[in-house]
């Protein structure tokens, strides 16, 4: 990458173009599949094997990429301005790697009260299993000082958080973590690096679920772990290794093709998203909408200073006098929302929140139901007119 180009949205596009060959290239790299890497000689195979072992990202067998998987990292550094990236299969995947390789027998972390459902569902009872201590605490109350031990090692964030988009002071947990030699992880994918780098605002480890926004299309399970430290991203590939973990060409190439179009994809979510939050704020069935371009959101301000936009992503609680059977009667008679998980794909979904996972986050003291939107590039006059119809036909 020419070091004069410094828009993120320029060099993004840059990365890891198709190079020339005989003074012709394709604009994406092709995609490369490969089990086994071919050797010109056994000295090649030496020195390439050496340069593997000294800590270079170049493959000695296809479990290690190729050069599309090479591209995708290097796109993925610019998102994340990261020097390191390593391919996970999930978005879950990258977030186990990096416990595993940050965290031994007889630590303890500090997470989140708000983080991803799974991460307190699967990774906590695995850390247990490993003699590794868990203390959730507050996203709004500001670094954990008080559930500070003296095996702490590692925080572990996710802002915007899970469902209710609860943001931290990003630079408060790093001059936290400087001042007691902690690491700060990061699950940054609701902003999927287009609207926020974490690595630039205190954290040591970037992750992020590239079956999100980095896909766009619904159509890939994909996950990235970056960081800018030499020693974590030597962590991180020696667990990387132990673990196997593999991503298919096909799925790195189409990672590739989505974030070429990352950031026009979530300005349109961003606007479409706005305009179906604001009207949610005028429906008599809603007391609550959730998402952070909205003024008089709580996070409104921290938003402002740390994220150059917003996503998809708009939740809202019901009033008092609808309960869980509204909220389901709601989502099942929206036609344009499809109910389901996940998002960052190009349509529309609805999913009622589980309660279980509502209750996690100490900020939400109530019992009202929550409706969580992934607000996608259909005609946002159409997503509301459908939003409307249902709440007519379920909560009058
Ligand atoms: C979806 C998601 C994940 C998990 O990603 P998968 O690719 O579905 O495993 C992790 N963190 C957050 C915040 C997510 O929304």
């Amino acid at each position: 990458m020419d070091e004069r180009v410094h828009a993120p949205s320029t060099r993004v596009l840059h990365a890891g173009l198709g190079t020339f060959d005989d003074g012709a290239a394709p604009v994406n790299v092709p995609v490369v599949r490969t089990s086994t890497v071919r050797f010109a000689s056994a000295a090649d195979y030496e020195r390439l094997h050496r340069l593997r072992h000294d800590g270079e990202n170049v493959a000695t067998y296809g479990r290690h990429g190729t050069a599309t998987h090479r591209a995708l990292e290097a796109a993925i550094g610019e998102l994340e301005g990261a020097a390191h990236v390593l391919l996970a299969p999930s978005g879950l995947s990258a977030i186990t790697l990096t416990f595993l390789a940050l965290l031994a027998p007889g630590d303890h972390v500090l997470i989140q009260d708000s983080v991803y459902g799974p991460v307190r569902e699967r990774i906590e009872p695995l850390l247990a299993r490993l003699g590794i201590e868990a203390t959730y605490f507050a996203a709004q109350d500001g670094p954990p000082r008080h559930a500070l031990r003296a095996n702490t090692r590692l925080v572990y964030v996710e802002s915007p958080g899970s469902f209710l988009y609860e943001i931290i002071d990003l630079p408060a947990f790093g001059a936290f973590a400087r001042e007691h030699g902690l690491i700060v992880a990061a699950d940054n994918t609701w902003s999927a690096g287009w609207l926020h780098q974490p690595l630039a605002y205190g954290a040591h480890v970037s992750i992020q679920a590239t079956t999100k926004y980095a896909g766009g299309h619904s159509d890939l399970m994909q996950g990235a772990v970056s960081t800018n430290e030499a020693a974590l991203a030597q962590r991180l590939r020696d667990t990387h290794e132990a673990l196997g973990l593999s991503v298919g060409a096909d799925d790195a190439y189409l990672a590739l093709r989505g974030i070429r179009t990352i950031g026009v994809r979530l300005a349109q979510h961003a606007r479409h998203a706005l305009a179906v939050a604001q009207y949610l704020q005028g429906e008599n069935a809603v007391a609550r909408v959730f998402h952070p371009a909205l003024p008089d959101d709580p996070n409104h301000a921290l938003w402002q200073r740390d994220f150059r936009g917003a996503n998809g992503l708009v939740s809202f609680a019901f009033m008092p006098r609808h309960d869980v059977t509204h909220a389901r009667a709601f989502v099942d008679a929206l036609r344009l929302f499809s109910h389901g998980a996940s998002w960052g794909g190009f349509e529309s979904l609805a999913l009622v929140a589980p309660a279980a996972r509502l209750r996690a986050h100490s900020d939400f003291a109530s019992d009202a139901p929550v409706v969580r939107l992934h607000v996608g590039l259909e005609h946002p006059s159409d997503l509301i007119d459908d939003l409307r119809r249902a709440f007519r036909l379920t909560c009058t």
